[in-house]
């Protein structure tokens, strides 16, 4: 029998899968807290539980034959090293530039001549966005709590995920700019799908499936 890998992003993601994969019988059946493997329910698929930047890693090395991760961090990784077959629907949100409440960028002026700081952990995806519109940024990788940059006057906005919007509102920030939505996909390692053609595909209908059932 043909075994698969499925690496899952820890955290929001994972949380939002567990129905997707309990309907496609691989739900985990150890402690996904803190195990990093663990087995699912069927004895031909095994789980991954991994910081959701390494995912893309993992499937394109073929550690894992498949992968669940977020759209933000596919358009950060960039490339075409995977297949990506299924739009899951889960943890979405959105990617803006936002900046102080009080900012003069709020009514689109531009007080300094100097480029812009835009402070972001998705470097990659902010130069492309400001590139496409011919505007060169400086731009300040932050591994987390961006809301802070703009309030201490470390960047002038930044680009980050927008669910609720709490987050932004209790920081003193408002939305400037949707850059794009986003919600979680599946991925499929290229040499996997010809190797493991007919395990691999019959577990991503399983959960197109899932998917299309909790559409309604
Ligand atoms: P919110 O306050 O609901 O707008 O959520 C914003 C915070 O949650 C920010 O720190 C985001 O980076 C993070 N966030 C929102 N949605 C996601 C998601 N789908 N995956 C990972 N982080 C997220």
């Amino acid at each position: 029998m043909t075994t698969l890998t499925l690496a899952l992003s820890k955290g929001r993601i994972l949380d939002d899968s567990l129905p997707l994969l309990t309907a496609a019988g691989i739900a985990p059946t150890g402690d996904a807290e803190r195990l990093l493997r663990l087995p699912s329910q069927n004895p031909d698929v095994s789980l991954l539980i991994i910081r959701a930047t390494d995912v893309p890693t993992y499937v394109a090395y073929g550690a894992a034959d498949l992968g669940i991760v977020g759209k933000d961090v596919l358009l950060e990784h960039g490339g075409d090293d995977f297949y990506e077959p299924l739009d899951l629907g889960i943890a979405r949100c959105h990617l803006s530039v936002a900046t102080r409440k009080d900012s003069p960028l709020v009514h689109g002026e531009r007080p300094f001549k100097r480029r812009l700081r835009v402070a972001t952990k998705y470097p990659n995806l902010a130069r492309r966005h400001y590139a496409e519109r011919g505007e060169q940024v400086e731009i300040i990788k932050l591994y987390g709590s961006m809301e802070l940059a703009p309030l201490v006057g470390l960047a002038d906005v930044i680009v980050d995920l927008v669910a609720t919007g709490n987050t932004l509102r209790a920081n003193g920030l408002v939305e400037v700019e949707k850059i794009c939505d986003i919600s979680s996909r599946l991925v499929l390692n290229k040499a996997a799908t010809k190797l493991k053609h007919d395990a691999l595909h019959g577990l991503v209908d399983r959960l197109r499936a899932a998917v299309e059932t909790r559409r309604g």
